[in-house]
C-alpha cells in the first residue's frame, strides 16, 4: 500500500512539472536511455500473449526465431536464452575448458561478462583496451597470453566493430585461442560485408530493454562450427524455462516500456502505464550479481512467449541502426565544432551506434547538466567503473581507467525527428 501511495506521489509530482512546461511551452521530454524498439505493435502482442498462457511455451516458436536470427546473422546455428550473459555462459560452457583456464577479456565491460566465466569455473584475465573504439587492444593482449590462456573474449563497444578485430583474430590462431565475441551492443554492426560475431569461434547479443533490439530481457549465442553448435545445445538442454510469474512480469514490461520509452505522449501515458503495468519491475543485474554470486535462476533458455516479441522486433532492426547512424552524423558535426574526436568507423566497417561515445573532461561525466542545456539529451555514462556497474578491481588497464573517467555516450534513437 505505502508503495502505490509513493508511486502516486511521485507521479503527480512529475506531472505537475511537466503541465508547468506546458504551460511556459518548454519541452517537456528528454530522449531516454531505455530502448525505443518498442512499438504499439509489440504492445499488441503482449496483449494477447497476457491473455493466453497456452502460447507461452510452444517450441516451434523458439526455433523459429532462432532460425530467423541465425539467417539474418548469416550464422549456422542460433540458441534463446534469457540473457546475453546466458548465452556467454552457454559459449563458455561449448569450449570444454578446464577448471582455472584463463580467459582474457576487456578491463572495460559489464559486470556480468566476468561472472559467466568465473560461474563456469574460470579465470578472468583483464586487458586493457584502445580508446578509438573502446575495444581490446591487439599489442596489450598478446603481453597478457600465458600457456593458462584459453580462451579470448573481444567486443565491439557501442556498435563500434573493434579497432583490432582481424588482428585479434590472427593473435588467438596464432597462440591456438578460441574467439567469443561479445556482441551485445552490436547487433548488426558488419565488417568487410559479414554481420560482426561471425569471425571468432562463437558469439552473443542481447536484447535486454537497453540494447539494439528489446525482449526486456535476452539473449542469443552463434557458431558457424557444428561441433560448437551440438556443445551449446547440450548447454541449452540442461537449461530451464522461466518460471509464468517471470514471463508475466516480462510481458507486463513490454507495454510499460512502450509507454515510458516510445510513444509521443510518453511524458504523461509513461506515468498511467506504471501504474497498470509498471509493477514488479525486472532488474537487470540483481545485488547477488553485483557481488558476483550466481543468481539461483541463472541459465534459463528463452520461452516462446519471449521469442515472440523477438520475432517481432528482428525485422525492425535494420531500420533503427540506420536511424542511429544518421544521429551519429549530427554527433559527429558537434564533435568537429566542439574539437572532440568522433569514435573510429574502422575501414570496411558498418558499426551501428547503440550509443555514440565521447570523451570529455572527467567533471564532465561527474556533472551532466551541461549536455541537457547544450543538447537536449541526457547522456548515458557507461561505463562507471571497469566492471560496469560493481566494484571489482581491475588492474593495469590505464586506458580503460580513463574511459570510466572521461567516457560518456550520447542516444542515438528517438534523438531526429522529435
Ligand atoms: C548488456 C551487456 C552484456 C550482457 O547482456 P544481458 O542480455 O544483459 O545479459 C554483455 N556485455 C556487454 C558489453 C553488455 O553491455
Amino acid at each position: 500500500m505505502k508503495a502505490i501511495v509513493k508511486t502516486l506521489l511521485r507521479i503527480t509530482r512529475n506531472q505537475i512539472k511537466n503541465l508547468l512546461k506546458v504551460l511556459l511551452n518548454k519541452p517537456v521530454t528528454l530522449p531516454s536511455l531505455g530502448s525505443m524498439t518498442l512499438g504499439l505493435d509489440d504492445v499488441v502482442i503482449a496483449k494477447s500473449l497476457l491473455k493466453n498462457r497456452k502460447d507461452w511455451r510452444s517450441e516451434h516458436v523458439v526455433f523459429e526465431y532462432e532460425k530467423m536470427f541465425a539467417q539474418w546473422n548469416g550464422s549456422n546455428f542460433a540458441f534463446a536464452f534469457m540473457g546475453g550473459r546466458v548465452a556467454l555462459s552457454a559459449c563458455l560452457y561449448a569450449l570444454d575448458l578446464n577448471e582455472g583456464d584463463e580467459v582474457l577479456l576487456p578491463g572495460y565491460t559489464c559486470i556480468v561478462v566476468p561472472n559467466a566465466i568465473k560461474y563456469a569455473g574460470l579465470k578472468p584475465v583483464y586487458v586493457d583496451i584502445e580508446l578509438d573504439t573502446y575495444g581490446l587492444d591487439a599489442e596489450k593482449l598478446e603481453q597478457k597470453i600465458t600457456p593458462a590462456t584459453k580462451a579470448i573474449i573481444l567486443h565491439h563497444l557501442y556498435g563500434l566493430v573493434c579497432r583490432d578485430y582481424e588482428e585479434i583474430i590472427s593473435i588467438a590462431q596464432k597462440f591456438n585461442l578460441k574467439v567469443i565475441e561479445d556482441c551485445a551492443h552490436s547487433t548488426g554492426a558488419e565488417f568487410k560485408g559479414k554481420k560482426v560475431g561471425n569471425l571468432g569461434d562463437l558469439a552473443f547479443y542481447s536484447s535486454e530493454q537497453s540494447k539494439i533490439f528489446n525482449t526486456i530481457q535476452g539473449g542469443i549465442a552463434v557458431t558457424n562450427n557444428a561441433e560448437m553448435a551440438t556443445k551449446i545445445s547440450e548447454y541449452y538442454q540442461q537449461s530451464n524455462l522461466p518460471s509464468d510469474d517471470l514471463i508475466y512480469r516480462q510481458l507486463n514490461n513490454v507495454i510499460f516500456n512502450y509507454y515510458k520509452f516510445a510513444d509521443s505522449s510518453r511524458w504523461w501515458k509513461g506515468d498511467v502505464a506504471e501504474l497498470f503495468y509498471g509493477r514488479r519491475s525486472i532488474i537487470s543485474t540483481t545485488k547477488e550479481e553485483m557481488l558476483g554470486i550466481k543468481p539461483e535462476s541463472y541459465g534459463q533458455r528463452m520461452p516462446a512467449a519471449i521469442a515472440k516479441i523477438g520475432i517481432n522486433q528482428l525485422p525492425k532492426i535494420d531500420q533503427c541502426n540506420q536511424h542511429r547512424r544518421n544521429t551519429a552524423k549530427k554527433w559527429d558535426e558537434w564533435c568537429k565544432n566542439k574539437g572532440y574526436n568522433s569514435p573510429l568507423v574502422v575501414e570496411q566497417s558498418i558499426p551501428v551506434y547503440l550509443r555514440y561515445p565521447v570523451l570529455v573532461k572527467e567533471n564532465m561525466k561527474k556533472e551532466l547538466s551541461w549536455a541537457v542545456d547544450e543538447l537536449k539529451v541526457a547522456p548515458g555514462v557507461w561505463f562507471i567503473t571497469n566492471v560496469h556497474p560493481a566494484q571489482v578491481l581491475v588492474e593495469d588497464c590505464k586506458n580503460a581507467d580513463e574511459a570510466v573517467r572521461r567516457c560518456i555516450n550520447l542516444p542515438c534513437l528517438g534523438v531526429i525527428d522529435e
